[in-house]
């Protein structure tokens, strides 16, 4: 869309189409996963909010558009945290409250783009919300985040809230698709289990540990099923050798567990990891369909209890029970 590689057209479009008829607000907070690329949509609209031809904004062919299209926009700003630190503090904000007080250079607008609003600091938001009370006639900000509640509850309610949701399976194997033609072969899994969010595929592909770990958590899928004490014994030497990846194989095993209860009740078009199709049937086959319910319950308590921090080790043995 305007050359511009965003997943929410429709959205996008509504947004834009207020701008040009005049109706714009001095602050946005953008939410969605960061899978989903919402800092392009910033981008994309900042570029749309200082376009010299408003009733066709972004027109692609103005100044202000082919700088904003190359990232050297002088009236659109990026905040990021400083070469040497990982947050954006208030001395950050107080030089930017001064910045924003300086009329635009070119544009009529001057936009302030947060790629990441998460690393705004609690007294650097306090900061913000001062510029945000009384924001100079020109100014715009676009804060994006993964989730606006980490922002102050009077940040969120100087803003206008767009929530960019998760998109349709058919978009996202499109997106995978097109950048991955290599990937072919476990298309069909990765546009199921990337759940939405295109960009979560990039990571999946980058990471040569992936599908060895996701096979080993299905070898081993028969064991936490089982009864035997041996069983026990054979996982927990498992999740000790892979303890750092504890967490994505309990993942794994929830996935695959779903899969087995979508195949036994004959939902077959249902399962995520359709390249394990014959393994997970014969899992299905072997273990009878209430013992996978309660493992698969025991698997939401135990991720639970992993986020609060509790040892693979303890949480493996409390499964294994
Ligand atoms: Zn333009």
């Amino acid at each position: 869309m305007y050359g511009y590689d965003i997943f929410h057209e429709d959205l996008m479009n509504s947004l834009i189409t207020a701008v040009r008829e005049g109706i714009s607000s001095h602050a946005y907070i953008f939410e969605g996963d960061r899978g989903l690329d919402v800092e392009s949509a910033a981008r994309l609209f900042a570029a749309a909010l200082t376009c010299a031809n408003s009733e066709i904004a972004p027109c692609g062919a103005c100044p202000s558009c082919v700088e904003a299209k190359a990232g050297t926009n002088p009236d659109i700003i990026c905040v990021t945290p400083d070469s040497d630190r990982k947050t954006i503090g208030t001395k950050n904000m107080r030089a930017l409250e001064g910045d924003a007080g300086i009329k635009p250079f070119a544009a009529k607008r001057k936009v302030y783009v947060f790629p990441d609003a998460s690393l705004v600091t609690e007294p650097a938001q306090n900061v913000l919300l001062k510029t945000l009370e009384e924001p100079p006639e020109y100014a715009a900000f676009i804060l994006v985040t993964e989730n606006a509640d980490t922002l102050l509850e009077t940040i969120r309610s100087r803003s206008v809230i767009v929530h960019f949701p998760a998109v349709s399976e058919s978009a996202v194997r499109k997106y995978i698709a097109e950048k991955y033609p290599e990937e072919n072969d476990r298309l069909d899994f990765l546009a199921k289990y990337c759940a939405g969010i295109p960009k979560r595929a990039d990571d999946i592909i980058a990471d040569e540990g992936f599908e060895p770990l996701r096979k080993s958590a299905l070898d081993n899928l028969p064991l936490l099923l089982g009864r035997r004490g041996t069983d026990v014994f054979k996982l927990q030497s498992y999740v000790d050798e892979n303890k750092d990846d504890f967490v994505r194989i309990l993942d794994f095993w929830t996935s695959f567990l779903r899969d087995v209860l979508l195949l036994q009740t004959g939902a077959d078009d249902g399962i995520i990891n359709v390249d394990k199709r014959d393994t997970l049937r014969r899992i299905c086959a072997a273990h009878d369909p209430q013992r996978v319910v309660t493992t698969l319950d025991a698997l939401t308590t135990a991720q639970k209890m992993t986020a609060r921090y509790v040892n693979p080790k303890a949480v493996t043995y409390w499964l294994a029970l």
